[in-house]
């Protein structure tokens, strides 16, 4: 099945794997039990794996899983530092917290949307939500009722004739900024909090409330070059958060609200809401929040995959031979299961982590 790959073939390997390292590493493990299960009846849950002293001034968290399906690659990355040591490289005043599959359900069936086809990364938007009125223009196309040659070149030719009249940097925000009134749709956002929503924003409120200095990370996948590692964040230049990313990280740090980054300045992100929760108490804290976007393959390969994706779990079936060739090109846009490519995201994600842990150290 995954013969020659080197990621898990499924979220339940890629949690077994992770749960195994944390604990050689010494972690101490909790659950946030999903009330669904996997497409096999396996167990779901948000893992969280802690190192160092409960409660110590400084947190470096990172999560995986976000996006569902990209938590190949976060849960591989946070079963890496593990593995290669991360405990001895805390300092004493540092408790490490690492949050494995913030959607899991996601991850469990290949998904980058949850189980209530929401996007996670829009649905921390409270309302009044955000208009997209483009998206409304694109709708009809890109979730037909069938999934054809001639409905996917309808939607090809919807979205060229988009670009066309309006230009392609409209285009991507029409598409992927987030879209609150479509809940059959793409990129949509939800109308309320949904259950990995719920349960982070109480892990916020545990585990990074508290303290002091905070370096958060969170891995995606799906955008940019392959390979490339594009380390963003929410927030502008001259923005607390961003200018402490740029000591920590590096001048390369990108700002989606800059319009400076592979992503669109998206709505209702979980990095946003944390940041937004932790300037709201009026606490000082040095805080940076990042997440680092691994490129895959093209950007149209990947647009498509999504559609196919969203047809297949709107009206399609899942367990059928188109529905199993939908799931492993889900998995190829958003994954790239070979040696080279996990080689330089574990490099990349390593240099970083070593920058942040610096950094932490000196305030
Ligand atoms: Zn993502």
């Amino acid at each position: 099945m995954n013969a020659t790959g080197v990621f898990p073939a499924s979220y339940a390997e890629a949690r077994a794997r992770f749960l195994a390292a944390a604990d050689a590493a010494g972690a101490v493990l909790e659950s946030e039990a999903h009330p669904l299960k996997g497409p096999n009846g396996e167990a779901l849950a948000i893992d969280i794996a802690r190192i160092g002293p409960a409660g110590a001034p400084k947190l470096f968290a990172m999560t995986s899983g976000t996006h569902g399906i990209e938590g190949y690659t976060g849960s591989a990355v946070q079963t890496r530092l593990f593995e290669d040591g991360i405990a001895e490289a805390l300092p004493e005043d540092t408790e490490l917290v690492f949050i494995h599959a913030v959607n899991p359900w996601g991850f469990a069936h290949g998904r980058r949307v949850n189980e209530d086809n929401v996007d996670l990364n829009r649905n921390f938007a409270t309302a009044p939500f955000p208009e997209n009125p483009g998206y409304e223009k694109l709708h009809a196309a890109l979730v037909p009722p069938e999934w054809t040659e001639a409905s996917r070149a309808a939607a090809r030719a919807a979205q060229g004739a988009f670009v066309a009249e309006h230009g392609f940097a409209a285009f991507v925000a029409a598409l992927s900024t987030g879209q609150y009134t479509r809940r059959d749709g793409l990129f949509y956002g939800g109308q309320e909090p949904t259950w990995s929503n719920r349960t982070m924003r109480g892990i916020f409120e545990r585990e990074f409330v508290p303290r002091d200095a905070i370096a958060f990370i969170d891995i995606h996948t799906g955008l940019g070059e392959r390979g490339a590692g594009e380390v963003l964040c929410t927030e502008a230049p001259g923005h607390p958060v961003f200018e402490l990313g740029v000591k920590w990280l590096g001048s390369d740090l990108r700002s989606t609200s800059a319009g400076t980054s592979v992503s669109a300045d998206v709505r209702g992100t979980m990095k946003g809401a944390l940041i937004d929760r932790l300037s709201a108490d009026g606490k000082p804290r040095q805080t940076m929040a990042i997440s680092i976007e691994y490129g895959t393959v093209a950007a149209d390969r990947v647009g498509a995959a999504l559609q196919a994706d969203n047809w297949l779990y709107q009206h399609g079936d899942p367990k059928t031979p188109l529905g199993r060739e939908i799931a492993r090109e889900m998995r190829a846009a958003f994954l790239i299961d070979e040696a080279d490519w996990a080689a330089t995201i574990h490099e990349q994600a390593a240099r970083h982590v070593g920058n942040a842990l610096k950094g932490l150290a000196t305030v």
